[in-house]
């Protein structure tokens, strides 16, 4: 079928909530993608952080090939092996004791929201109302489903759903002194992004996560962490809180977990795991033997690429800062590992830009209106960083002469005027 007929397609039968590239893709290998035409693509998105290991990687097309012959999925009222050798592996990356499989970051987010919640209540002992305000932060995301809009920090995608869950409170991005001011011993969970994603790739800092501990340790309250962008390789540890030396009570991942496969997890401690009973919680699809045997083979070959994503995520970000140097319309470089956003002065250069690259064949994305965002596969080499940065330099120039050449012709019909 012709890229044409696919969208004249669409516009009648789906709901309209995607404003797609106009791309057709047929197939992937690596870092690439070609499209309906036969054209290379250059990934640098690599479907929103999931495909981890690049396209088609042999690897993960064994594993899938052979489980999908065995049993695809089996609901959670039966015992296969794959659950718990998972967990095992989750458990000794993330030094958590437990965790619980869904399929996608919004439910594996509302789950971690039920047990702050849970955990709350179940440790009352001494009579009084649980604890039950949660504090998350402004410019979040944490998913489309009514408990994750609810603490996503983003009017635009809370607002047209309202009401949404009560008892939610936003704290200002990195400010210590708000944080202080509106946590007290009512709060059952702080919670954030340790690299917020959707909000521009911006890392919290290290006073205000330290804060965060403190206070909830102290009062008994949690600190869940959404590492569902961040976390699982992409910045060159294991988990973005492994940089800053804190340990969480509740982490959630999902994107790359299965390697393109629809999973996620909440990792959390014995501590809070003692509020759950059976029953209590559930999912039909999460967890089966098939997206959780890739997943082990994720894993595996997870360790041997960490200090890759180490490696070439420090040259980007370098070659990043070079252009920065170079293009005043770049605001900022944020980011760590193979996450990476570039602020640049507006909405409409950063669409310029983002669409001019994808004339090239390169593909990445804009968040946050005015960041263009980077979030390649853990494969990804030096040479792609190259031509990606070439890309990103002409690019800024293009626009920038284009910007002043406008700007002049304005002027000057100004001058006529008068
Ligand atoms: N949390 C974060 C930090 C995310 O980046 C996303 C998705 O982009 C989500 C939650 C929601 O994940 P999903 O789209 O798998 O529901």
């Amino acid at each position: 079928m012709r890229l044409a007929s696919v969208i004249r397609n669409e516009e009648s039968l789906l709901l309209p909530t995607y404003d797609r590239q106009k791309v057709l893709f047929k197939r992937g290998r690596g870092v690439y993608l070609w499209d309906s035409k036969g054209e290379r693509y250059l990934d640098f998105l690599s479907g929103i952080g999931v495909n981890a290991l690049g396209h088609a990687h042999p690897a993960i097309l064994r594993t899938l090939k052979k489980q999908a012959a065995r049993v695809i999925h089996l609901s959670n009222l039966y015992f296969h092996e794959y659950q718990a050798e998972l967990a095992e592996e989750l458990t000794r990356i993330s030094g958590l004791d437990r965790v619980f499989f869904s399929n996608s970051g919004t439910e594996a987010w509302e789950g971690a929201l039920k047990l702050a919640r849970l955990c709350a209540r179940a440790e009352n002992s001494n009579g009084h109302k649980p604890k039950w305000r949660i504090l998350a932060l402004e410019n979040s995301f944490h998913g489309r489903t009514y408990g994750s809009l609810s603490t996503t920090g983003q009017a635009k995608y809370r607002e047209p759903y309202a009401p949404v869950l009560p008892g939610v409170e936003f704290v200002k991005f990195n400010e210590v002194a708000d944080l202080k001011q509106k946590f007290d011993a009512s709060v059952c969970a702080i919670c954030l992004e340790t690299i917020q994603g959707e909000g521009g790739i911006r890392p919290v800092s290290a006073e205000f996560l330290h804060t965060a501990r403190k206070l909830t340790q102290d009062s008994g309250a949690l600190l869940i962490l959404d590492e569902i962008q961040s976390g699982l390789g992409r910045t060159g540890r294991y988990f973005a809180y492994q940089h800053y030396g804190i340990q969480p009570d509740i982490v959630t991942v999902a994107k790359p977990l299965a390697a393109g496969l629809p999973l996620g997890a909440i990792l959390t401690t014995n501590r809070v795991a003692r509020a759950m009973h059976p029953g209590m919680h559930g999912t039909t699809f999460g967890g089966g033997p098939l997206a959780c045997a890739v997943a082990i083979e994720f894993l595996g070959q997870l360790d041997k690429l960490l200090p890759h994503v180490g490696k070439v995520g420090s040259y980007f970000h370098a070659q990043a800062e070079g252009l920065r140097k170079k293009h005043s319309s770049i605001r900022e470089v944020r980011g760590k590992g193979l996450m990476l956003g570039m602020e640049l002065e507006s909405a409409e250069l950063a669409k310029a830009v983002a669409a001019q690259l994808l004339n090239e064949k390169i593909l990445i994305n804009r968040t946050n209106e005015s960041v263009l965002r980077f979030l390649p596969a853990y494969i990804v080499e030096k040479k792609h960083v190259d031509k990606v940065i070439s890309a990103l330099d002409s690019a800024l120039e293009q626009t920038t002469a284009e910007r002043n050449r406008a700007a002049n012709i304005l002027k000057k019909a100004k001058r006529k005027q008068n």
